[in-house]
């Protein structure tokens, strides 16, 4: 069976699907961001029999960026899209099956789990390694989307330096915008926070900082109701709305960073799965272990603070270590009681 590539692979290989059902997989990751491509590199090396799905964005948030110029070993900096193929490609070199599909669910009540996915395949699998990221919430306006990446952005660490004496609007109120707006005045000219309401609900400490930082200027109580610009050019300006009044104008600028918070890409369990108010995955502490032996969470769907490509990576190892672990554990005693 060979499954259509959703449109957004960005040139990504197809590849033929095995008969899964046939099959029972050491290890089985959901996601292939650098968090679950690292995962997948580590358990082939290790000789496990791994199988990866692609989910909705292949190659995760990375591919929704340019150039990355921060994660090690790059000097010059990588295309966000290049750096997953070769993380990719490694993970094939090691024997890591990739394959572009939806996981439906996952039942845990019974070893091995079983993995169903949305075609009606079903499939063993001995440990399983959530590595499904989580998404940005984004405002929903046709010009965010078309911009995106060329002047939109959710993440000032990996697009912040792009924007150097420019003028930027980060939109929220939270922690994250905060962060981002503080980040941003290192290279702005100057940052703009919209925020809907006239109430922060970023922690004070945050809150403090941006609010004495001299580059960083409010407009409270306004939404974004258009963004305007094109791929060359990048955003040129947004429309506000101002709530109280109503009045809306047009606002020069030459960037939007997103701090609106992410969703984390937990929706497909269930309440045996812990995890915190936020569906993000709780996992012990120092480790990737969630509450059901043999599950792993690894990258952005259990980390909220950091969020980087080379910390998911990092996580990425460790929950391919664990899994590791888990299985000599679990085979030495299926070995032992024969
Ligand atoms: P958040 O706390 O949920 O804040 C999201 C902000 O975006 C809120 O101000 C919200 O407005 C606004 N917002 C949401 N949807 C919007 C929309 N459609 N249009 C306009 N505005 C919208 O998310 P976060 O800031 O990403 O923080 C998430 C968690 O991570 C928090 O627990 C935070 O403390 C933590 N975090 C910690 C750090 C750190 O410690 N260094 C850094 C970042 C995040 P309202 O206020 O009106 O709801």
């Amino acid at each position: 069976m060979l499954l259509e590539a959703p449109s957004h692979t960005f040139g990504l290989a197809r590849e033929t699907m095995p008969n899964l059902s046939q099959e029972i997989y050491d290890v089985t990751i959901m996601g292939t961001g650098p968090a679950g491509l690292t995962a997948a590199i580590y358990t082939g090396r290790a000789d496990l029999k791994t199988v990866m799905f692609e989910g909705d964005l292949p190659g995760g948030q990375l591919t929704q960026t340019s150039e990355v110029e921060n994660y090690p070993g790059f000097e010059r900096g990588i295309v966000g899209m290049n750096l997953i193929n070769e993380m990719r490609e490694q993970a094939r070199r090691f024997g890591s099956e990739i394959h572009f599909a939806m996981i439906k669910d996952v039942d845990f009540s019974q070893r091995p789990f079983t993995v169903n996915l949305d075609d009606g395949t079903s499939f063993k699998t001995h440990t399983f390694i959530i590595a499904s990221g989580a998404s940005p919430r984004k405002l929903g306006l046709e010009g965010e989307s078309l911009l995106w990446g060329n002047g939109v952005s959710s993440c000032a660490t990996c697009d912040g330096f792009f924007f150097k004496d420019q003028e930027i609007v980060v939109v929220g109120g939270g922690d994250s915008a905060m962060e981002e707006a503080t980040f941003l005045t290192k290279f702005a000219s100057k940052v703009t926070i919209v925020h809907r309401r006239d109430d922060l609900r970023a922690s004070k400490i945050m809150q403090d900082r941006a609010l004495k930082n001299p580059k960083i200027e409010w407009k409270y109580s306004h939404v974004i109701t258009a963004v305007h610009g094109n791929k060359q050019d990048g955003v040129t300006s947004l429309t506000l709305k101002n709530t109280k009044t109503d009045e809306e104008y047009e606002f020069p600028t030459n960037g939007l960073f997103l701090g609106i918070g992410h969703t984390p890409n937990t929706s497909i369990f269930g309440e045996e799965l812990e995890m915190d108010d936020e569906g993000y995955i709780k996992t012990a502490p120092d480790s990737t272990k969630t509450n059901i032996p043999g599950v792993f969470a690894v990258g952005d769907v259990q980390d909220k603070v950091y969020r980087q490509a080379i910390t998911a990576a990092g996580t990425g190892c460790m929950g391919a270590l664990e899994a590791e672990h888990y299985l000599a554990e679990l085979f030495d005693g299926e070995a032992a009681a024969e």
